[in-house]
This record gives structure tokens, sequence and C-alpha cells, in this order.
């Protein structure tokens, strides 16, 4: 193979949809990932993957594709540093690559607990294939497992747990389960589940420190001086975007690479997407962060694009899932923590429309079942065109989801 043109940093969606676009064109192309494996599916690490037996971890990539000819990866290969100017990149083999641009789809890193006795065996952060290994390995000798964090990840490791027979503590700081980004009835209906499976949630509390004795985990010390009996931890606390050699670089570095929104950073050479990015423009001045997976993958499409002289750029409706139990939760936009809250659907089905005004930003749902993919899916032209919904309809939809779905896309069609 000649020697790829373009060189894209990262194993996840995001790097795995800039490689492809890029090949797709015909253009060679490197992607080197500082793990084991080539860009996978991380969103099955805190479900499937710790069932028993695991789910496969699915890869990103179909292996017969004809353009994956163009495709050169190099595994457990860390990217040390990144000249722009000089167009090269030095890999820790010693390694320099030249290329024209370079896509850094870096990702983020788990936030770690940093209280006393958290360093050690038996507490476990979650970000990759290895950790997801790893954990499931530990679930099957855990009686007691306390999850610090109640986000998505937090509740998705509890729900697998608890399947596996694993008695279940989750902490959380906030006064809510999901108070990040979910609307407050979605969440509380998913806590009533959890309670439902036996999971215990203690909101409004944290870690003061993990108990050991003789090196093993026997417990977690809380704020509250609660001492709650475990064997095992999960931390679930949130990420922090990888920018570190964005910034020895000299790129524009704010919690996040920051990126326009056709992904170009501060030096024309380089360009940026998924978890590692903060977004400026169209979002308020501090751009967003968007951790989604769908968004990552499309925002890696536009890199590639810009890369080879495109002008494309991301404006899609961030949308996200999270399958916990047989229920699943959908989310479309990201509204605003100010934006005003309409409850719709049934008193099993909650769906929250999330307004600025009266113009469409979000929607929020979750039921047992995929039932709430019908309105979530349906609402993206209207929060794409910020259209104003017919309240009174969609109260009348009822648990009706199908009806819901319909007057939400008539929405967006108007
Ligand atoms: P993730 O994607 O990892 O689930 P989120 O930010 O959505 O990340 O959720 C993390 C949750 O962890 C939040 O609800 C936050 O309030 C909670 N949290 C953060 N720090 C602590 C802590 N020290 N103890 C308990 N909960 C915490």
């Amino acid at each position: 193979m000649e020697s790829p043109r373009y060189v894209v940093v990262g194993g996840g969606p995001a790097a795995a949809s800039a490689a492809r676009r890029f090949a797709e064109a015909g253009q060679s192309v490197a992607v080197l990932t500082a793990e084991p494996l080539p860009p996978y599916d991380r969103t099955v690490l805190s479900e499937g993957a710790l069932a028993d037996p695991p789910a496969p971890i699915p890869t990103l990539w179909p292996d017969d594709a004809p353009w994956r000819d163009h495709v050169f990866v190099r595994t457990r290969t860390r990217v040390e540093s990144l000249d722009p100017d000089g167009r090269t990149l030095t890999t820790d083999d010693g390694t320099t690559w030249a290329f024209e641009a370079v896509v850094l789809a870096t990702g983020a890193e788990p936030r770690r607990l940093v209280v006393p006795g958290a360093d050690g065996p038996g507490v476990h952060h979650l970000r990759d294939a290895e950790d997801a290994t790893a954990l499931s390995a530990a679930l099957a000798s855990t009686q007691r497992l306390v999850v610090v964090g109640g986000g998505v990840i937090g509740l998705e490791v509890a729900a697998a747990a608890v399947q596996r027979g694993v008695a279940v503590d989750v902490v959380e700081a906030g006064p809510r389960v999901l108070g990040r980004g979910v609307p407050a009835p979605v969440a509380a209906w998913l806590a009533r589940v959890h309670a439902e499976h036996g999971v215990r949630i203690h909101a409004g509390r944290t870690p003061q420190e993990v108990l050991r004795e003789d090196g093993l985990v026997t417990g977690m010390h809380l704020s509250d001086g609660t001492v709650l009996p475990a064997d095992t931890v999960v931390v679930g606390i949130g990420i922090t975007p990888r920018t570190a050699l964005a910034e020895a670089a000299g790129l524009s570095v704010d919690d996040g690479i920051v990126v326009d929104p056709s992904m170009r950073t501060s030096h024309p050479a380089v360009l940026a997407a998924g978890d590692a990015v903060r977004m400026v423009g169209g979002h308020g001045e501090r751009g967003v962060r968007l951790e989604s997976y769908t968004a990552a993958g499309r925002q890696g499409e536009v890199a590639a694009a810009v890369a080879m002289g495109g002008t494309e750029s991301f404006d899609d409706v961030p949308w996200s899932w999270s399958d916990q139990y047989d229920a699943t939760m959908q989310a479309m936009g990201v509204p605003p923590p100010e934006a005003r809250e309409v409850v719709v659907g049934g008193p099993d089905s909650p769906v929250v429309l999330s307004f600025d005004g009266d113009r469409l930003v979000g929607v929020c749902g979750v039921a047992h079942g995929p039932g709430v993919a019908r309105p979530v899916r349906a609402a993206a032209g209207a929060i794409a065109a910020a259209a104003a919904v017919d309240v009174e309809a969609a109260l009348a939809a009822g648990a009706d989801l199908g009806a819901l779905a319909r007057v939400l896309r008539d929405a967006g069609r108007r």
C-alpha cells in the first residue's frame, strides 16, 4: 500500500467513520489506535458486554467492504507528538508519519474517583474493552457491588449487575439520578424500575472512603456516615476529553479540542471529532461537548470530508439511547437546563417535550420495550427546525406513542 495521505488518531465511532469516508473516496488512510482492537462499538461495554455470557463487542467496519483496502490500521499504537506545521506525528514505536491532514478522534478518559482506598484492586472504571472484560470477570465473584455515579453508565452497569444476581447500591452525588440531560419524570420512571429490580439508589451522597481489609474491598463509607458493604466498586462519574496531544501541539483547547461545525481545529491541517471535541458555533458561546455515539460518527465523516477539501458541517440533532432491563430510554436534541418541559405519553411511557418559548428543542422518553423510539425519532425534523408543536394534540395522544409520533412528525413538516 502507498504511504497514507491521511491519518486518523483514535479507536471509536468518530475514528471509524472518518477513516471510512477517506477510504470510500479512494484515499489511503492510516488509523492509529492505542487499543488492541480496531475501532469498535463502545456502547455495549456497559450493557451486553457485562452480561453472562457476554455479548460480543462489535467492530465498526464490515470486513469485506472494498474500501477496506485503503485503510491501514495500527493497533496498540500511541501517538506521542504532533507537529501541525510540519504535518507529521510520531508514535511510541519511534515512527514518524507524514500526512496531508490528520483527524484527532482521541475520545475521553473516565473521571477517576479520588478518595482514600479508591486506588487498587476491586475498584473499576469503564471505558474500553479491557475494562469491560475485567469488570465482567469480577462480577462473577461479586456479592455486593457499589456503583458510584447515577448517570447513564452507572445505571446501565447497575442493571447488568443486578440481573447477574449481584446486590447493587448506586451512590449519586446529585439530588436524583440522570441529573445531566434527562428530564426528571423520565429519570424517576427509570429509578422506579431499578428499585423494582432491587437496586438501592442513594442520592445526595458521595463516597468518602473505599474500605479495605488485607487490600480487598469490603465496603464504602459515604458522606452521610452510612457504610455500604461491598466487594466490588464501579465508578461512572463522567468523562474528560483527551486533549493532551492537541494541547501539546499548540491547538486551541477548552475542556475539549475546540472545533467549528466543520470540525476544523485552530490549525488547518488538523481536524477533530467525537468525545474529544468542543464544537463552537450555533450552540452558544462556549460551544458543546456532545458525548454522543451517533454525533461522533457523523462528526468523523464531516472531518474527513472537510480534510479532503469538502464543505460539510455537522448539523445533526444529537440522538442517544440507553437500554436498561427491558426498558429503552431515548433522547433527541440537547435542551438547555432552563427549557420548559411538558410531560406527554402515558403513565408507563413518559415522554418529555422541552421547549424554548414555543419552539421544540428536545424530546426524551422511556418505556418498557422499544416503543419510545417512535415519538423520539419522529421529533428530529421539528427539533432541527425549532418548530412549534400542537401541545394539545400531543397531550391528547396519551399513551398512544404512534399517535404522539405523528403529532411530532407533523410539527416538523409545517
Ligand atoms: P456518565 O456518562 O459516565 O454516566 P454522567 O455525567 O452522565 O456520566 O453521570 C455521572 C453522574 O455521576 C452524575 O449524575 C453526577 O452527579 C455523578 N457524580 C459525579 N461525581 C460523583 C461522586 N463523587 N459521587 C457520586 N456521584 C458522582
